[in-house]
């Protein structure tokens, strides 16, 4: 991994880019995509393949072919610039859960994505990304949420930063904490990951026993933890807290805040770019567009007006040369606010609109209302071996159907026993007994409204 001074200087190319206004960040990201785009034609066989009928020189990115999770994931070796890189490399790599933030192949950090997606991905970064992400976090979304007064607070409390995710594989936020903790032996003790799968009691002690300046944690888990501080179970006071993984609603948020007394920040993230836009105090998302390109399109691609919901956005990683992600389908329907924010930013503004897995909630034994939290639950059918892809639909007040695909090769009945041995285990140990769990015919299905694939559903839709 690099050295710390080329992060500096990142840093700096961040804060003279968005100095520099829309001209400043266009000009970036016009020769970040040239480079990138001659990098892959060079040496991605994927690409070479894909772009053998465009010109030599200079395409413009609407000419280049859109691609997705699963074309890229079948051509792997292909794909990668690296020829060390392959995917029977990474596959064990993350197989081994002791190698999480480990570099692979010496230099690399590699992570995956947790399946609420879909098609699981196995994303990998080079230097100059993890470089960029990091500049991106420390360098223009930490002081822009914190303000001075807020840095100053962060800095009194040892930059204690709690992260609730989730945890046991390479996921790519509980894996980024991880790398921080080791490059930098000081955050080993500021950066902390707490599991969202443990029973919430024992989440709130060990988050009051920490007393982070900083809470990251998904919507969906932030809302059970907003109910335990106005319960006055959890006692955090957050310079601010960051939400990721899921979209959510502004009135979730505002309870949020109100909960914790300080501001609710958003951050756009996927395992295809850490980092991709961040929200200001109007809760417009600002794209980091001198490294990422997010394109709002419609169903044949075309450029979806200003103002409107897109079909899919296409994302192009500016900062990765090692895996080239370059016009890719990442499935969720944004908003491009058509004229400037008020809040003065340069940078592009975007909504995601349609990106959000529900909350279940089911009857404890004592007849209580337990929540589970649909990134726990998914991931508990995720991890079991054998299992490609899941989906979890909660039918009634103690039912779930379980649509499921198996890896080739994998024993259909077994898979379907051990997932269910596991469903029934986890519910347990949230204290729900007595669900059924049903095995569904179908495959995993996207959602019609959005074509977008959610992996965990309520229905009828979970209240309040
Ligand atoms: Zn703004």
């Amino acid at each position: 991994m690099s050295k710390r001074p080329h992060s500096w200087c990142v840093v700096l190319d961040l804060w003279r880019a968005q100095r520099e206004g829309p001209a400043g960040l266009a000009r970036r990201q016009e020769n970040r995509l040239a480079a990138l785009v001659a990098h892959a034609r060079k040496l991605s066989r994927f690409y070479q393949h894909l772009y053998r009928d465009l010109p030599a020189e200079r395409a413009t990115l609407r000419d280049l072919p859109a691609v997705t999770k699963r074309e890229l994931m079948a051509s792997f070796d292909d794909w990668v610039t690296d020829s060390r890189v392959t995917l029977a490399g990474v596959e064990a790599f993350v197989a081994n859960p002791d190698l999480i933030a480990t570099p692979y192949c010496g230099e690399y950090f590699v992570c995956t994505s947790a399946g609420t997606t879909g098609h699981p991905g196995l994303f990998v970064y080079d230097r100059r990304a993890v470089d960029a992400y990091r500049a991106i976090s420390i360098g223009r979304i930490t002081p822009a949420w914190a303000g001075a007064r807020g840095l100053l607070r962060m800095t009194r409390r040892g930059f204690r930063w709690a992260a609730v995710v989730g945890t046991g594989g390479h996921y790519a936020g509980a894996g980024w904490m991880e790398l921080q903790r080791r490059r930098n032996p000081w955050l080993s003790h500021a950066y902390r990951v707490f599991a969202v799968r443990q029973p919430l009691a024992e989440l709130v002690t060990a988050l009051n026993a920490f007393a982070p300046a900083i809470l990251t944690a998904y919507p969906s888990a932030l809302e059970l933890l907003a109910e335990e501080q106005l319960a006055g179970r959890l006692h955090l006071h957050p310079v601010f807290v960051e939400i990721a993984g899921e979209s959510t609603t502004l009135d979730a948020s505002a309870r949020a805040a109100a909960a914790f007394g300080c501001p609710i920040r958003n951050v756009y993230a996927a395992s295809e770019f850490l980092v991709m836009a961040f929200s200001c105090p109007h809760d417009w998302l600002h794209v980091n567009s001198d490294w990422a390109v997010l394109e709002a399109v419609d169903e044949d691609l075309r450029p979806t007006p200003p103002g409107e919901p897109s079909h899919t956005v296409l994302l192009t990683n500016l900062a990765n040369f090692v895996q080239p992600i370059i016009r890719y389908d990442l499935g969720d329907s944004v908003l491009v606010r058509p004229d400037p924010c008020p809040c003065g930013s340069p940078l592009p503004a975007i909504r995601v609109v349609g990106r959000r897995d529900d909350i279940l909630r089911f009857a404890a034994a004592d007849g209580k209302s337990v929540k589970i939290v649909p990134l726990a639950i998914g991931g508990v059918v995720d991890e079991t071996p054998g299992v490609h892809r899941s989906q979890l639909i909660q039918t009634g007040p103690s039912a779930i159907r379980v649509r499921l695909e198996r890896k080739p090769g994998a024993d259909e009945e077994k898979v379907w026993r051990d997932v269910a041995a596991s469903l029934s285990a986890y519910l347990a140990q949230q204290r729900v007994a007595n669900v059924e769990i049903v095995r569904a015919n179908e495959p995993p299905e996207q959602s019609a409204r959005f074509g977008k694939f959610r992996q965990v559903i309520a229905v009828p839709p979970a209240g309040p």
